[in-house]
């Protein structure tokens, strides 16, 4: 027999802390390596997408270990958040930031002196304090977690000065693992964090950024403050985020939907902080249907049933889009990402992008509003593109859940503007990049075209009855089949492939997606039709199917967690998220020991709500 090691935790024991502690059967991928590793004193560096379950790989640790694990996380509003939610497992938790009195911190550092925490949330600023970092050493620390950890990179886009100080765990406490966590890392943003926290020969995993349960659709953008209601008569009581570009934009989509009677509320850097923290509040406890918002809201949100996140506007880049996008549906139940495109985006945002300083920032910025704007465009699966944009390759020819592969996308056959497109690509000898063309194409009068003598050229004006959005969009398809080339050159210039020939000589058929033109006030196909099924295929609906039975259910139980959530100060779904509750749904446990089996129910919320909740199952069962 070939001699293997003996894990030093043998899976048994990792899967009942697992189970005990956070009510789970099963480990998400890679959570079960990190968290061995962690307590075999190793240090990591994980890559995992929202809501790929970063969390639970340092709490189960931090139950598991002797000592005190220390979370340094740059949001002091998700800290309440994951303090409220570890202690409602029985964690020993706490938190050190700004947000408390003298007297509060005291009572949190006597307890770490004394030994008595799993784990203690702190901001990155702390460890530039010498008083703080005495009263660590005096501690007995079992690691240290580094949440965000791209925040300490300059390349990143969420630097973030204050964590350069987090050079100083290893200065200061050499014996202690290092584990660090980020959502986003490039390469350079990787090499970084290594470098700058001194990771030594870290387990490095990187889970796939695929998340299977979201849907991803692209609709033209017509009216979208009529399209996002209809759209919400589909999803009625379902929680979800709008996304607009601007402030007002927040406050007119907003005020739309309230008087349209759904709860909506805005969120935006300009309100006052009181109002904006109430809004979110609001949101997190299931009291406002809907948080319309800019790109600033989000950052602190752990609420795990958001349903959907819709971009009324065109996202600046695709990093961020996935990022907003990946708010939804953390629990794992089926959620929905819906962008409403439309080319009278992009000089707005161009707009914005012209000012910034810096020519190479610049340069960046707008190739990467060009990728979003052709991910929006392109006839092409959404989650491949998504994926292939991170480095991944997807393996499945057909995802089933996006519009291109449940076939929902509407299509327009561009055969003949596609020719069109080539005769002016020959016509002006393939030196030109698409904006040149495309001018050509829709006969603009340019300065470049009186000098180059282009407004004699045949193609000329022949694209006059299209716009320049569907030229891009054509140009952008074009490219991504492999008809055109760009040239390696220092400009991008525009190049045919073999490809084209088909097409010219009318053997092979060439379509696009619909683009919406800028400007187009009219919904030319009535609201009906953008889709009233929501997700393309009937069987994907937002929330899980329950019968009308189990749906009565489910509502006498968000009420009970409601009660307790009140009660406890915390957001619901920190006592039960919505997944746990329409498992008890479909289940229906009667004594506690069904209960337990429940996912996401451990043995202390078994302990706390346990009987409540089966009596409230009971009832129902009773009643029907
Ligand atoms: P992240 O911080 O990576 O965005 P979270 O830690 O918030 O993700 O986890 C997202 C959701 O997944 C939470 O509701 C969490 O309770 C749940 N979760 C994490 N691990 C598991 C697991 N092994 N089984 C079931 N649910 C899990
Ligand atoms: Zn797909």
């Amino acid at each position: 027999m070939p001699h293997v090691d003996a894990p030093a935790f043998p899976e048994s024991i990792l899967l009942t802390a697992l189970s005990k502690t956070f009510g789970y059967a099963t480990f998400r991928p890679h959570q079960r390596e990190i968290v061995e590793s962690i307590l075999l004193g190793k240090d990591v560096l994980a890559i995992m997408p929202t809501g790929g379950g970063k969390s639970l790989c340092y709490q189960l640790p931090a139950r598991m270990a002797a000592g005190t694990a220390v979370v340094i996380s740059p949001l002091i509003s998700l800290m309440k958040d994951q303090v409220d939610s570890a202690r409602d497992n029985n964690m020993a938790a706490a938190y050190l930031n700004s947000s408390l009195t003298t007297s509060q911190a005291a009572g949190v550092y006597r307890q770490l002196r004394e030994g008595a925490l799993d784990l203690l949330y702190i901001s990155p600023e702390r460890f530039a304090l010498d008083s703080f970092l005495n009263s660590l050493k005096e501690a007995k620390i079992s690691f240290f977690a580094v949440d965000e950890a791209h925040c300490l990179s300059e390349w990143g886009h969420d630097f973030r000065p204050d964590y350069l100080s987090l050079a100083n765990i290893r200065l200061h406490f050499p014996n202690a693992p290092i584990a660090a966590f980020t959502a986003t890392a490039t390469s350079e943003v990787q090499s970084d964090i290594f470098a700058k926290l001194t990771l030594r020969n870290p387990l490095q995993v990187r889970a796939s950024f695929n998340r299977p349960n979201l849907y991803y659709e692209v609709r033209p953008k017509r009216e979208v403050d009529k399209q996002i209601l209809e759209f919400l008569k589909d999803h009625p009581d379902e929680p979800g985020i709008v996304y607009r570009t601007t402030r007002d934009a927040v406050e007119k989509t907003a005020a739309f939907l309230d008087g349209k009677g759904i709860k909506a509320l805005p969120y935006h850097a300009g309100l006052a902080q009181g109002k904006r923290e109430a809004h979110q509040d609001a949101f997190n406890n299931d009291e406002t249907q809907i948080i319309v918002a800019t790109i600033a809201f989000g950052m602190g949100i752990d609420k795990s049933n958001v349903r959907f996140v819709i971009h009324a506007d065109l996202p600046k880049n695709i990093e961020g889009y996935y990022q907003e996008t990946g708010r939804a549906g953390r629990d794992g139940d089926p959620s929905m990402c819906l962008l409403f495109y439309g080319g009278g985006d992009i000089p707005k945002l161009r707009h914005f992008l012209d000012q910034i300083e810096d020519e190479r920032e610049r340069a960046l910025a707008i190739s990467k509003l060009n990728r979003m704007a052709e991910f929006a465009a392109r006839n092409l699966c959404r989650r491949r593109q998504l994926l292939a944009y991170f480095e991944e390759t997807y393996p499945d020819e057909n995802c089933g859940s996006c519009d291109i592969c449940t076939g929902k996308a509407t299509t327009q056959d561009a055969t003949r503007e596609a020719q069109m497109a080539i005769s002016a690509l020959v016509r002006t000898g393939e030196r030109f990049g698409a904006a040149h063309v495309v001018d050509v194409l829709i006969g603009a009068d340019t300065a470049r075209i009186r000098e180059l003598g282009h407004h004699n050229l045949k193609t000329y004006g022949v694209g006059k009855h299209k716009d320049k959005t569907f030229w891009r969009a054509l140009m952008g398809e074009m490219l991504g089949r492999g008809l055109l080339v760009l040239d390696s050159g220092p400009y991008p210039i525009l190049k045919l492939t073999a490809e084209c020939l088909p097409i010219l000589q009318g053997q092979e058929k060439f379509s696009i997606l619909e683009v919406a033109a800028p400007g187009v006030g009219k919904d030319r196909r009535g609201s009906g039709s953008s889709g009233s099924g929501g997700y393309g295929s009937s069987s994907k609906s937002a929330a899980p199917e329950l019968s009308n039975s189990d749906a009565k259910l489910f509502m006498r139980l968000k009420k009970l967690r409601k009660d307790f959530s009140q009660r406890q100060n915390v957001p619901p779904y920190v006592v039960f998220t919505d997944k746990t509750l329409h498992e008890m749904c479909r289940n229906k446990p009667v004594t506690l020991a069904a209960l337990r089996e429940i996912s996401g129910v451990g043995d202390a919320k078994r302990d706390r709500y346990g009987i409540e909740f089966v009596q409230e199952i009971r009832a129902h069962l009773e009643e029907a």
